[in-house]
């Protein structure tokens, strides 16, 4: 392979990956926002549920204070009995005291009610609230981790880079500003094999005269279809044919 088709191969591979991982990198905010729902949706929830409960807690205490209310009512009742002249008149003002008692005693029904609801509903909110307390935590393990992830990925790249400035100065400017116009217009693969007289950038067929001057040509050849750099693979020198890239 001519030398300066090797180094192509060589940068193209380098690129490669630098684009996986500069795309891995991207990724961790997606990951974040993933894990986000169910916390948002677990504090809305809890949101909900506490509304719930301040409602009745609410309407409790309302309900005390009628029974306060009826409490006082019959204490003045009470006191006007040392009044009373006649039995008739007595009469009727126990009946009205029992009336105000048995209402009494309704609204002390509902205040229990209301009390078991409350203590379902804080038994909920507990619930709700280690929920949240786990979400809270697996987001910050990882974020934690995703860090990490991008610490190791940063690093890697800059050697990366490093390796491909290193490549670069070796590489003609013509037949690098050539490669980089190839690369943007073809989604980050300029470089491309050749087998079996189809190019394997766009699987397109290569015209066989063309398949045999990828090999014999001195100039670096590109795809008719798609434009990408083209090289045929020997299996038997591969391994010689691999440049120095560090
Ligand atoms: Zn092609």
């Amino acid at each position: 392979m001519k030398e300066e088709l090797k180094l192509l191969v060589a940068l193209q591979e380098i690129d490669s990956v630098i684009l996986r991982k500069s795309r891995e990198l991207k990724k961790a905010p997606e990951e974040i926002r993933r894990y986000q729902g169910p916390l948002r949706e677990s504090e809305a929830a809890y949101k909900r549920e506490k509304e719930k409960y301040e409602a009745v807690e609410k309407k409790k205490r309302e309900k005390e204070l009628e029974v306060k209310e009826a409490d006082d009512k019959i204490d003045r009742l009470k006191s006007r009995m040392s009044d009373i002249k006649t039995n008739k008149e007595y009469q009727a003002l126990l009946k009205e005291i029992e009336t105000i008692e048995h209402e009494k005693s309704g609204m002390e029904d509902a205040i229990l009610y209301m009390m078991e609801e409350l203590d379902e509903l804080s038994a909920g909110l507990r619930e709700a609230e280690g929920r949240i307390e786990q979400e809270k935590k697996r987001l910050e393990a990882l974020q934690v981790e995703l860090d990490e992830k991008r610490g190791v990925i940063e690093k890697e790249l800059a050697e990366l880079k490093e390796k491909r400035e290193a490549l670069t100065a070796r590489i003609p400017a013509g037949i690098y500003s050539k490669y980089m116009d190839v690369f943007r217009k073809s989604n980050g693969l300029a470089v491309v094999e050749a087998k079996d007289e189809v190019c394997l950038g766009c699987y397109m067929s290569i015209p066989p005269q063309v398949y045999v001057e990828i090999k014999t040509s001195d100039e670096i050849l590109q795809c008719p279809q798609c434009g990408r750099f083209l090289y045929r693979r020997d299996p038997a020198a591969e391994e010689k044919e691999t440049p120095e890239t560090s």
